[in-house]
């Protein structure tokens, strides 16, 4: 990184709401990897956000303070509302949204948050699943991460979290493999350690361990 470049602020905001979102314990070293920053470079913006007030440290772990929440929400509302444009609207593909709306939700207003949300009916929750902030919270429905599911077992994906949103060849494998939001998989027995095995309709699809923490399933109704 060139002498001299700070990253934006608000891209760390957002990625230790996120963080939280998916559950992972907010670290520097954690920051690093979701932003792939090197970690002088997390050190530094660190400093500058706990001056600015929108971040607390306790210990190792690192929150935001309620003013850096709502600068977080802001931005992650927008960048949720842009996919669905992308998607419902536009007719992109789900898994070319998330990427394309990273440039969006830096420019849209608040007032042009307000149309999207309404041109598109409103929605609860982006194209792969994650909730926009300010409409619901998650929805109380037995979810679970699909390592905790037992092999045999069908379930349907109802979220694939930014963790997984945030590696853009993770969202074109799932698209590629015929796994999107409301798929079912049937867990079936791994064949190599640090991966997990699914059955899509009559077809098995591998997954990296990593990749299916951040996938969340609920039982087949
Ligand atoms: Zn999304």
């Amino acid at each position: 990184m060139p002498y001299g470049f700070h990253p934006p602020l608000e891209e760390y905001l957002v990625a230790i709401f996120e963080l939280e979102e998916d559950g992972v314990t907010v670290i520097q070293a954690r920051l690093a990897e979701r932003l792939s920053h090197s970690p002088p470079t997390v050190s530094e913006v660190i400093r500058t956000l706990l001056k600015e007030g929108t971040v607390t440290k306790s210990g190792r772990g690192i929150s935001l303070t309620e003013n850096g929440r709502q600068k977080a929400q802001s931005i992650v509302r927008k960048h949720r509302l842009a996919e669905r444009l992308l998607v419902d609207i536009l007719g992109l593909d789900w898994h070319l949204a998330h990427e394309e709306a990273g440039r969006w939700e830096h420019v849209i207003s608040d007032r042009v948050a307000g149309r999207i949300a309404a041109l598109t009916s409103n929605p609860s929750t982006c194209p792969h699943g994650n909730p926009i902030p300010g409409t619901i919270q998650l929805p109380d429905d037995g979810r679970v991460r699909l390592p905790e599911v037992s092999v045999g077992k069908n379930v349907n994906l109802v979220r694939i979290g930014e963790g997984a949103e945030s590696k853009g060849e993770t969202l074109s494998y799932l698209f590629n493999s015929g796994i999107s939001i409301g798929t079912t998989l049937k867990v079936s027995k791994p064949l190599k350690p640090q991966t997990m095995r699914v059955k899509v309709e009559s077809h098995f699809v591998e997954l990296d361990l990593n990749v299916s923490q951040f996938l969340w399933v609920v039982d087949v109704p």
